[in-house]
């Protein structure tokens, strides 16, 4: 197969509903495979006439605060493992958390291609929140509102140019 893109970020900073609005959920495949840590949905999304495979982490069952740190390392490894781009996906709202340092950490040691993706920039007004995440290291941080779909087209555009 071709590129496959993975969403990882721990939970709530959007994942589900950027997969949502990238894919076309009549396409996407629902793994079968149960369980917390190997609970993953694959899709197939195309930007500009360019297919690719994409990968939404993380589809837990419990509540926020039931998930430990392990859990979310297996899905970010797996996500390594599976994918040749991954989009970290963080919160522009909440800012960096811990989680999101041991994420950042996680990625950094990989050999992967990682765009940094602030969610929740529903307004332009935000768009200086988002200077903090370049303190992780990984380049570029691109902002975008998952649930209005502002600027994803840049980051599309930027990630099939990845490709
Ligand atoms: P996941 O746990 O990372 O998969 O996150 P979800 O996609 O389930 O989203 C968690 C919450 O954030 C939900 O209430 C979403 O509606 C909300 N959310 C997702 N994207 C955005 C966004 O771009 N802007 C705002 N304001 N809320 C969002
Ligand atoms: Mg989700």
């Amino acid at each position: 197969m071709g590129n496959v893109v993975a969403i990882v970020g721990r939970p709530n900073v959007g994942k589900s509903t950027l997969f949502n609005r990238l894919t076309e959920s009549r396409d996407a495949i629902v793994d079968s495979v149960a369980g917390v840590t190997r609970d993953r949905h694959y899709g197939k999304a195309e930007w500009l006439n360019v297919e690719f495979g994409l990968i939404d982490t993380g589809g837990y069952t419990h509540n926020t605060d039931d998930i430990f740190e392990s859990e979310i390392r297996k899905q970010v490894n797996l996500a390594i493992e599976e994918a040749n781009i991954i989009l970290f996906l963080v919160d522009v709202n909440s800012g960096i958390t811990d989680f999101d340092e041991a994420i950042a950490n996680l990625l950094r040691k990989s050999k992967k291609k990682v765009f940094v993706v602030a969610n929740k920039v529903d307004t332009y007004d935000r768009i200086a929140d988002i200077h903090e995440f370049y303190k992780f290291g990984l380049g570029e941080v691109y902002p975008i509102s998952s649930s209005n779909g502002s600027q994803t087209g840049d980051l599309l555009d930027a990630l099939i140019a990845a490709f």
